[in-house]
């Protein structure tokens, strides 16, 4: 392999650095017949990945060993997954390595569905081609819509078959993240590594991922620093309707990045206690549940922390509890300010907050599609021949409104908020599945267009209007799986 080759990424790694307990050494699995679906070029770009044809990742991934440069590891963490604790770790995901661009902001690059690990369980280590289809698609629709999220390089179909309810194609996600440490990474080092370990983790996850904390109780101030990015995070789910689906402890990251979409979903039709996932009997993880799940979460973070936010239990209870309590008033702020932006209000007076509620009241009893009623109020005209109208008993809100943000806000003002805050274009689930079942047949053509559409979510393109519109009745019904 030419020295060209290797040079696609700058590999520093650091995380192998740690104990190891922390990681194991893997090799990814050989691809018989590699061939590369998706590309995404603008995140070359974006990393500074020396590559001008994606054969060259393939060319990378098979020769890894033989190349002394690329050292991938699979790393261990635990997790309460739907509220109990499991071992877990990169059953099927490899860190390839950790790039750094000029400007020395570092990214893991990381393959999935590469192969067993020794975390691997009773799993295959592979994934499905549709699956990984999708989170190439979900993780660039999150980024797209401004939430941070892992991005996605690459999809490689691998040539292999994997084997679920039926036989399917297997597949090689290539994704990108700020850092894949999650809070189970940090459970797995309370209860399964030494006090020492666990240090050593929140020094490197503080120093890598949070370099301003330098002094005082660090991790303390890890807990608040991870609670203030997934708090922001959240805030951009709540905004668009997006429904994670498996918000387990292990699926949540320090970074504050959404990542590992399996049976996530917009919301079509307004409803607190929508959820997709076939897997999730409960509803634990449905859209209005999200915020308490997030909290819940952050709390075993806490507790993972526990030994080293004090030497006494007691105290260090005490101080994780005050921490994790302040959750509810932060979360209810950004929730508040948010769901006014979206009704084009940023200075709030008396009422507003009552104005929002009142808004998703509405739509909850007449089940109304979220992303469109938002952008109803900015754009009726639009709508008035889309078969989409908000009806009688919105006319009084209407009216208040109106007189709201002309009284106070301006129109204008208003309107350029609702803008930034009302996307058009969300990856509407049955246009989703149309675009994945064409493309494991070797069609991409609606799964390219999809994409180039979510680039620009907030902007109107007439020509992508088909898409705007689910089937009437599709959501209603529509379930997804985790489809591994
Ligand atoms: P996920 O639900 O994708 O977040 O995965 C939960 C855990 O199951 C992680 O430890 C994964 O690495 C592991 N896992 C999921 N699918 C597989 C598979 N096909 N083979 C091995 N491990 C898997
Ligand atoms: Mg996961």
């Amino acid at each position: 392999m030419n020295q060209q080759k290797q040079m696609i990424f700058n590999f520093n790694n650091s995380y192998a650095k740690l104990h190891k307990v922390f990681y194991h050494t893997v090799l990814p699995d050989n691809m018989p017949q590699p061939e590369t679906l998706v590309f995404n070029q603008n995140l070359a770009t974006e990393l500074e990945l020396k590559i001008n044809n994606p054969q060259q990742l393939i060319d990378l991934l098979n020769q890894i060993p033989n190349n002394k440069t690329i050292n991938p590891i699979a790393t261990a963490y635990a997790g309460h997954q739907f509220a109990y604790f499991t071992m877990l770790g990169d059953g099927r995901a490899l860190l390839l390595g950790e790039h750094l661009t000029t400007d020395h902001k570092r990214f893991d690059i990381q393959l999935k569905g590469s192969g067993r690990t020794p975390y691997s369980r009773g799993g295959d280590g592979k994934a499905t081609l549709k699956s990984m289809l999708k989170e190439y698609l979900f993780s660039e629709a999150l980024h797209g819509l401004g939430i941070p999220s892992s991005r996605s390089l690459a999809v490689i179909a691998t040539g292999q078959t994997v084997y679920r309810e039926t036989a399917r194609q297997g597949a090689v996600l290539i994704r990108s993240m700020e850092g894949q440490i999650r809070v189970g990474t940090f459970e797995f080092a309370r209860y399964y590594a030494s006090t020492q370990q666990l240090e050593q983790l929140l020094n490197y996850a503080v120093k890598r991922h949070y370099p301003e904390i330098q002094n005082g109780n660090k991790a303390i101030q890890l807990l608040q620093s991870v609670m203030s990015s997934q708090i922001e995070m959240l805030i951009g789910w709540m905004r668009t309707g997006f429904v994670h689906g498996v918000m387990n402890t292990d699926n949540t990251s320090i970074t504050g990045e959404s990542f590992d979409y399996g049976p996530c979903a917009f919301m079509g039709i307004y409803h607190p206690d929508t959820f997709f996932s076939s897997i999730d009997q409960k509803g634990r993880y449905a859209f209005a549940n999200q915020p308490k799940i997030l909290k819940w979460n952050l709390a075993r973070f806490a507790e993972a922390l526990l030994p080293l936010i004090h030497k006494n239990q007691d105290h260090a209870v005490k101080m994780a509890t005050e921490t994790i309590n302040q959750f509810d008033d932060c979360f209810d702020q950004k929730f508040q300010e948010m769901m006014l932006a979206k009704i084009g209000i940023q200075q709030p007076i008396d009422g507003d907050v009552e104005l929002a509620q009142d808004f998703l009241r509405l739509l909850k009893i007449h089940r109304k599609d979220f992303t469109h009623s938002f952008n109803y109020l900015r754009l009726p005209d639009f709508y008035k021949n889309k078969d989409f109208i908000l009806g009688a008993e919105f006319v009084q809100w209407l009216q208040k409104w109106k007189h709201r943000i002309n009284f106070n806000e301006g129109k204008g003002h208003a309107f350029s908020i609702m803008e930034r805050y009302n996307p058009f274009y969300i990856p509407r689930n049955y246009f989703v599945e149309e675009a994945l079942n064409l493309a494991v047949k070797g069609d991409t053509e609606k799964f390219n267009s999809m994409l180039q559409i979510l680039k620009m979510p907030y902007w109107y393109d007439s020509e992508m209007d088909n898409s705007l519109f689910d089937p009437p009745g599709f959501d209603e019904h529509f379930k997804t799986t985790c489809g591994t």
